[in-house]
């Protein structure tokens, strides 16, 4: 199996002649673009060297890619943006070993002046992928310089070998309403604390109140906006630990709570609105798996949902399975008398399936 991934790498504090220079190549690149489409279909450059009539001045390789990047397009009527993109021949990833034995990552491409090779900020998950391509285990696909807000970053998109594993271990995750993720692999354990979510959302819930009163509808929805972006990359972020996590452990699979049923209301209903972000009983669990999953597959780890009924209930030690859930943060087994933290205790039970746990 194969799969394409997209790197979004970060240049690393381009000068500002840099950053002029890549503007004015995107600027150039949507303008050929746009002229492109006002030509009559007969007209229209085939090759960069035909294209450079239609053109301000662009490397070779860019208007080639420019041409591939409109036909793909085929219903575009104007382009806001064309960004400048490479081929696979035309950009490059490398990795230099610096003298303190450290890392630097360059990406080179050509540009208005010469070849560039400028620094690039990898992040760890991303670093994975970038060896696959340096090993050759992965197939580099084009590269899109964009620009967003003050900061330019490289689009790079690779397809890579996905194989599913098998035979290793199991990881429990449990996602809990006091902390919102707990993980658990043979006794190793991943927590993340809820508190600090649950105080930004109850701030977000205050503002939400202020500015309805107020009938400021306009900076409602840009507050909602900004929320959910929040939300999106904290998910986008737990998911990337979680993962990364489980591939340290050696985990082949990921068992995770099925999140149908009442405690996982939709995020619009009333209850919520009441609720004033006061806990986490809203969090956005289901996108928070769909990351989980995708992640996942990626490094050929299994995804298996579990009835959670139990698992909040049952003494991960002896079995002993209990009426009320437990208040507060420990699970105290009435029976072996063992104390822990309830969603630790829930994920160990999530990971060995005990409980009648068939999804
Ligand atoms: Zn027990």
């Amino acid at each position: 199996m194969e799969q394409v991934v997209t790197l979004k790498l970060k240049l690393y504090e381009p000068t500002q002649a840099k950053r002029e220079m890549y503007q004015l190549m995107a600027d150039r690149c949507t303008d050929f673009a746009n002229r492109y489409l006002s030509l009559d279909k007969k007209e229209r450059p085939r090759t960069s060297g035909e294209a450079k009539k239609y053109s301000e001045p662009l490397p070779s390789a860019v208007l080639n890619q420019a041409i591939r990047d409109i036909k793909a397009k085929p219903k575009a009527k104007r382009f806001k943006h064309l960004w400048p993109a490479f081929s696979n021949q035309n950009f490059r990833v490398e990795r230099e070993v610096t003298r303190d034995g450290g890392a630097v990552w360059k990406a080179s491409f050509p540009t208005l002046e010469k070849r560039v090779g400028v620094p690039i900020v990898v992040q760890p998950y991303q670093e994975k992928y970038l060896e696959m391509l340096l090993s050759g285990r992965a197939k580099q696909g084009s590269a899109r310089l964009v620009r967003r807000g003050k900061d330019w970053y490289v689009h790079l998109s690779l397809t890579v070998p996905v194989e599913e594993k098998r035979g290793g271990k199991v990881m429990g995750v449990d996602l809990g309403m006091i902390d919102l993720l707990v993980a658990s692999v043979s006794g190793q354990t991943l927590f993340f604390s809820g508190d600090e979510l649950v105080y930004v959302r109850r701030h977000y819930a205050q503002l939400r109140k202020k500015l309805q009163k107020a009938g400021a509808y306009r900076a409602l929805k840009r507050l909602g906006d900004k929320e959910h972006r929040w939300v999106t990359d904290v998910n986008h972020k737990v998911s990337r630990m979680l993962v990364d996590f489980a591939i340290i452990h050696g985990v082949t699979k990921i068992r995770l709570e099925d999140l149908t049923g009442a405690r996982w209301a939709h995020p619009q209903r009333r209850e919520q609105r009441k609720d004033h972000g006061r806990s986490l009983q809203y969090w956005p669990y289901y996108q928070l798996r769909q990351f989980i999953e995708y992640k996942a597959v990626l490094a050929g780890i299994r995804v298996e949902l579990v009835n959670p009924d139990l698992t909040t209930l049952t003494c991960s030690r002896c079995g002993e399975v209990i009426r009320t859930r437990p208040k507060g943060r420990w699970f105290r087994c009435p029976r072996c008398r063992r104390v822990k933290h309830v969603d630790v205790n829930a994920a160990d039970n999530i990971a060995q399936a005990v409980s009648g746990l068939a999804a």
